[in-house]
């Protein structure tokens, strides 16, 4: 404890970087679109962006801004607890630059905006409508806050047009309240998912854990569990990195033999899609699973 982790050298491998990779990257420059992948300089770029040899290109957009009104000890977005209001326009303008851009797949996100009294679910709901009506074709995925637990809000982008909805559970039920914000809670976390399936079963839902925080086998596996019990989908684990200083420090490097084993265990659950890797994060290669549309 303490002591700052050395860098395990799997973490260190360079990531090839796909064909489509540099035309995207261009073409983004007149979009004012904000990309996780870009502003967290996320490792997956190249992969995600440049689609590989068969694969889908896939890219992460931020809508709402870029301050949060929570403060999760994992996470270096900046924080206010009234931030700049919303851009009405956004929903129109990311929905136009997304399909001039050319993605197979794209995953909307945001901050949470616990100042707005729908957290912004209507915003998001028609950007996704928005995205459908231009080019169908686009498979759309929302990566939500948990609105608090309101329900109704969850809904509206349930019932967008969207094909994959996810929301991060982040971390095992006994780390919640030493790693997110503490208005973030586990259950009300399940209950969003949940809800997501009982008004639309053909949804697909999807969660993720970050690794290295601490957390014990048994505490996982009880996470899978509950998180199957809720209907999920689809599961993501990776390795949490400590982002700035003033973040959470890793508390493991967990092995790669050891991701592999969880994504065994993913499948055996009967998830219809594990990833589990060190780099892996939620929205990594997103589209590629597209055996399950
Ligand atoms: Fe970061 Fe999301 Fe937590 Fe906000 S709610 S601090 S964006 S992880
Ligand atoms: Fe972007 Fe997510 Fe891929 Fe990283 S993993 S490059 S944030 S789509």
């Amino acid at each position: 404890k303490g002591e700052r982790l050395r860098l395990p050298p799997w973490l260190k491998t360079e990531i090839p970087i796909g064909k489509n990779y540099n035309k995207l990257k261009n073409t983004l420059r007149d979009l004012n679109l904000h990309t996780v992948c870009e502003e967290a300089r996320c490792p997956n770029i190249g992969e995600c962006w440049g689609g590989g040899e068969y694969a889908t290109s896939t890219a992460t957009i931020m809508l709402m801004g870029d301050t949060c009104t929570r403060g999760c000890r994992f996470c270096s977005i900046k924080t206010a607890r009234k931030p700049p209001p919303l851009d009405a326009e956004e929903p129109y303008n990311t929905a136009k630059a997304i399909a001039a851009w050319g993605l197979d797949y794209v995953v909307l996100t945001s901050v949470d905006r616990d100042d707005i009294p729908d957290g912004g679910a209507e915003h998001f709901a028609k950007t996704v409508s928005y995205i459908k009506e231009r080019n169908p074709k686009i498979l759309v995925e929302c990566l939500t806050p948990d609105f608090r637990g309101d329900l109704a809000a969850v809904e509206k982008i349930a019932l967008s047009g969207l094909d994959v909805y996810a929301h991060n559970v982040e971390t095992v039920r006994d780390l919640q309240r030493h790693v997110r914000d503490p208005r973030a809670n586990f259950d009300q976390s399940l209950s969003v998912l949940r809800h997501v399936k009982k008004v639309k079963s053909g949804v697909l839902t999807k969660t993720s854990l970050m690794l290295g925080l601490g957390e014990t086998d048994a505490q996982i596996h009880a996470a899978l569990k509950d998180f199957r019990e809720s209907g999920v989908d689809c599961l993501t684990l990776g390795q949490y990195m400590q982002p700035t200083k003033r973040n959470l420090k890793v508390e493991e490097y967990v092995t790669p033999e050891k991701f592999a084993y969880w994504e065994k265990v993913g499948q055996e659950m009967g998830f219809v899609y594990t990833a589990s890797g060190p780099l892996v994060r939620t929205s990594y290669r997103a589209g590629n699973p597209t055996h399950i549309f």
